[in-house]
């Protein structure tokens, strides 16, 4: 019986055989089969590896045979043969499944020596090339095979290098060699009980046994749990004629890639090293030079490798990391692959490969990883500078920032406003302290994750923020904080970094977020292609202005309560809530009623021609009120020191309303339309400053589309009543005025119940919107500051959910919900528009889902829509 093919000689693979082959498998055998000066070699494919597992880790039956057969036809190949003392042929054996994975086994180079065939290479070759062979071969062998510790090696090396006193292995004499191999051939005897293994064939199996091992090592498992690598895709093995890049001055070895892979300028980017083998180049035992270099030393190989450059890239239509050997001026190539690249690499090497006819701009879209963008779409410490870190916490909000330490928000105000650089440090931040984060550059707190309030808030406002950084104890009373013995005191300066976690002494020189041409090239391409729109989340004019210099076609969600959060608001807030009477309410609102305005103004107007929804007041009531405890607290202090009795009095009565509003379930609890339907002169006053503004704009000749927006609304009569409402005011405002207006009314789609009655809902709304963190809420049960806090990362981590919901959307659950959403809804009205708001209009699946079920737009933070331009141009190439 004759069995299943195991093993393949490169000429028998494809570059499209990476599962079978693996990559880097794969890949030799395209480039011998284009003609390259690959040194022969054959594959035994990741099938055979994942039949070992399936037998109790034994090779399939008929491996071994094919790999003997094989050897014999690299023999007659090189004229060399495996264990001949007079002209031995010696190999490589690495290790390649379909995807790279840093975490297998090394690499084994020189096998096939052995007492005997060290001297025939000697003879052939050179004999202290021949030792340096052998007392490598032996080190990875006995390192990498038999699991003995490399120091053990190292350090017999040591020694030797020592009594000589050199610096460099390639100083040591061939006796010295002879030495250290005889050494290291006693060290493995000791260790494992055993002589080193003569027979080459022993020695090849041995190999191919530890790296099939090397699948199920725990390097392997973790880094293919990390990067969700399937763990049943097995790893191919190859073994390849040896080249020798360390036979004397006319050999060496290198890596180099097709295009800088930091700037992606068009031009060779590498290091070689004369006279060296394999690892050297990236071992760090010597410094490397530069590949322009070679240029000068050996100008013909110089040429002959450029233009393999040149042809792998034309083959591969990608940029290159190309690993390469000269063995006595003759050039052979090792290995290649993608090369791995920054986001700024990416993008420019994606849009010259569009300019030099390469590939399409369909593909250039498809080339660039959205969530990369971030990079290039923040403020960042100089990679030239050199900086102090003190300490390091989460990388919550992307960006780097310098400023000096303040610990209050109000004190971060009143500096921000003087025009000075503040970054707020707190344990961590309460809706209170938006007013310091708006004036801060940054934000750093000692306590809480990815989602606490300080990081949501900062990633919203684009601003950097280091959270969680437990190594900081702050001490507020002192004004001042530290880090083990280091005292960084109020008004002391410091820089954080959003992307790295770090935070960092004094001031770093920051560089500014590089819009290139080719990046806005890509963009450009990005709209030609999407059919979604993208529009962003801006609650103030500013940002408005930055998500349309990004490119937002609208504003998709402006939210109305940060305004009350303002400090000169917030009291008015405060007295329209503890209002008594029906006029002391309205006091309150009419002073409101020209600062909402003023709000309004200026986002419509930042956003001419655009569309800007803007929701009506959504929070609890309790939210714009002080804590109770805090309130409590300070009652007792009052009076116990007999304090003011008028302001005791008032603290009470405040105190009292408090525990009035407190509610069991907030988040289910008298919010959103709810407010609306019980204190109608709230959204009325509201409604008002939004159509005033509008009449406003309209007399200068500004055109604008306000949509009014009504959250959290589950039953249809809710919104028909405040719709009404609405009408109601622009109605009285148009005649007011005599300025007619353009205007629409709509609602969020955040319950369960707004989905499932869609059709009913879409007669009163000329709009939806899917508020999809409270959606998420809903349709899971899930608090979401008590899922994250709490249970959700088990939930992740025993795969019972794939992804944290919150961040990337549910489309098994929420998704159907809105699918049928949107059927329902277009059901009533067939051109009713519908977007999504809300952090998951930013992140590329979720988008991709929003493409597909047919929405009109998406809306995210400002920072994050050049991101979004690109996914919905993914969305559209991936699903047309
Ligand atoms: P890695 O994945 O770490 O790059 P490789 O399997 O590519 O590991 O090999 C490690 C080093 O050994 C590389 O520098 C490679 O070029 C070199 N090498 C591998 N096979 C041979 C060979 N047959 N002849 C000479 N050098 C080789
Ligand atoms: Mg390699
Ligand atoms: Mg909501």
């Amino acid at each position: 019986m004759s069995s299943k093919k195991y093993v393949y000689l490169f000429e028998e693979g494809r570059a499209d055989m990476k599962n079978l082959l693996g990559g880097k498998g794969a890949n030799l055998a395209e480039m011998t089969n284009i003609g390259l000066p690959v040194p022969p070699g054959m594959i035994i494919t990741t099938e055979a590896c994942k039949e070992f597992y399936v037998n109790d880790r034994r090779f399939p039956p008929g491996m071994e045979e094919q790999v003997r057969e094989k050897i014999r036809v690299l023999e007659e190949k090189t004229g060399k043969r495996f264990g001949d003392p007079a002209n031995p042929l010696l190999v490589s054996v690495r290790s390649g499944a379909p995807v790279s994975m840093p975490g297998m086994m090394d690499t084994v180079l020189n096998l096939g020596l052995n007492d005997e065939t060290v001297e025939g290479l000697g003879r052939a070759a050179d004999r202290r090339f021949a030792f340096d062979c052998y007392r490598r071969f032996l080190n990875m062998f006995g390192d990498v095979v038999l699991g003995i510790e490399h120091a053990k090696f190292e350090r017999i090396l040591e020694r030797y290098k020592e009594r000589r006193g050199v610096a460099l292995d390639q100083e040591l004499p061939a006796e010295d060699l002879e030495q250290v191999v005889a050494e290291y051939r006693a060290l493995i005897e000791r260790e494992t009980g055993q002589p080193f293994p003569q027979d080459p064939m022993e020695q090849l199996f041995m190999a191919i046994y530890a790296v099939f091992n090397s699948w199920n090592n725990d390097r392997a498992i973790v880094y293919r749990r990390i990067n969700k690598i399937p763990d049943d895709l097995g790893t191919a093995v190859n073994i390849q004629v040896m080249v020798f890049g360390n036979l004397g001055d006319d050999c060496g070895t290198g890596v180099a890639f097709t295009r800088d892979p930091a700037t992606g300028a068009r031009e060779l980017y590498g290091e070689y090293l004369i006279n060296a083998q394999g690892e050297d180049v990236v071992a760090g035992i010597r410094t490397p030079r530069p590949i322009s270099d070679l240029k000068v030393e050996m100008p013909a190989v110089y040429q002959q490798f450029a233009s393999i450059c040149e042809r792998l890239e034309k083959h591969y239509r990608n940029m290159q990391d190309i690993e390469f050997t000269i063995e006595r001026s003759r050039l052979y190539i090792l290995q290649t692959r993608t090369g791995k690249r920054t986001a700024q690499a990416a993008v420019k090497i994606a849009v010259d490969m569009v300019h030099e006819g390469l590939i399409s701009k369909e593909e250039a879209i498809m080339r660039v990883e959205p969530a990369q963008l971030d990079q290039l779409l923040h403020r960042r410490i100089d990679p030239r500078g050199s900086v102090k870190v003190i300490a390091k916490g989460l990388p919550a909000s992307p960006g780097a920032a310098s400023g000096k330490v303040v610990f209050d928000a109000d004190e971060a105000e009143v500096l921000g406003n003087q025009g000075e650089k503040v970054i707020l440090v707190r344990t961590e931040t309460t809706p209170d302290d938006i007013h310091g984060i708006v004036a801060a550059q940054g934000v750093l707190t000692s306590r809480g994750g990815m989602t606490s309030h300080a990081a949501v808030v900062a990633r919203g406002m684009g601003k950097p923020c280091v959270c969680g950084c437990e190594a900081i104890r702050i001490d507020y009373e002192a004004g001042e904080f530290r880090v083990n013995d280091l005292v960084v005191k109020k008004e002391d300066v410091i820089s954080i970094d959003g992307s790295t976690g770090q935070v960092i002494l004094g001031e770093v020189p920051l560089i500014d977020p590089e819009l290139s041409p080719e990046f806005l090239e890509l963009l450009q391409w990005a709209d030609e292609i999407r059919t979604l729109g993208v529009r962003a989340n801006a609650d103030t004019p500013e940002d408005a202005a930055k998500a349309r210099a990004f490119g937002a076609e609208g504003i998709g969600l402006t939210r109305t309560e940060h305004m009350f959060m303002a400090p000169d608001r917030l009291p008015i807030v405060q007295d329209m809530i503890l209002a008594t009477t029906t006029q002391e309410r309205q006091d309150a609102l009419d002073k409101l009623l020209p600062m909402q305005q003023g709000d309004f103004y200026g986002i419509l107007k930042a956003m001419e021609g655009l569309p800007v929804t803007i929701r009506l007041l959504d929070p609890p009531l309790h939210e714009f009120l002080p804590n109770a405890e805090e309130l409590a607290v300070e009652i007792t202090r009052l009076r116990l020191t007999g304090g003011d009795e008028e302001e005791l009095r008032k603290k009470e009565e405040l105190l009292k309303k408090v525990r009035v509003l407190a509610e069991f379930n907030p988040m289910l609890g008298h919010r959103g339309c709810r407010l609306g339907i019980t204190f109608p002169e709230v959204y009325a006053m509201q409604a008002r400053a939004i159509f005033q503004a509008t009449v406003q704009l309209v007399k200068e000749g500004v055109k604008v589309f306000p949509e009014v927006e009504i959250p959290l609304v589950g039953e249809v009569r809710e919104l028909a009543l405040l719709r009404q409402l609405v009408d109601e005011v622009a109605e009285q405002v148009m005649k007011e005025t005599g300025v007619e207006f353009e205007y629409s009314v709509g609602t969020m789609i955040e319950i369960p119940r707004a989905a499932l009655l869609a059709d009913e809902i879409a007669r009163e709304a000329d709009f939806f919107s899917f508020g999809t963190n409270d959606l998420t809420q809903t349709t899971f049960g899930f608090s979401r500051d008590d899922a994250e806090g709490k249970f959700l990362h088990e939930y992740v981590e025993k795969k019972i959910l794939p992804e944290n919901p919150f961040i990337v959307l549910d489309q098994a659950g929420v998704g159907k919900l809105m699918k049928m959403c949107v059927a329902l809804g277009r059901q009533t009205k067939p051109d009713l528009v519908i977007g999504i708001c809300g952090e998951h209009g930013g992140e590329p699946s979720s988008i991709e889902f929003c493409h597909r079920i047919g929405l009109n737009y998406v809306s995210c933070s400002p920072f994050r829509v050049p991101i979004a331009r690109l996914a919905a141009a993914q969305a559209r190439v991936k699903n047309c």
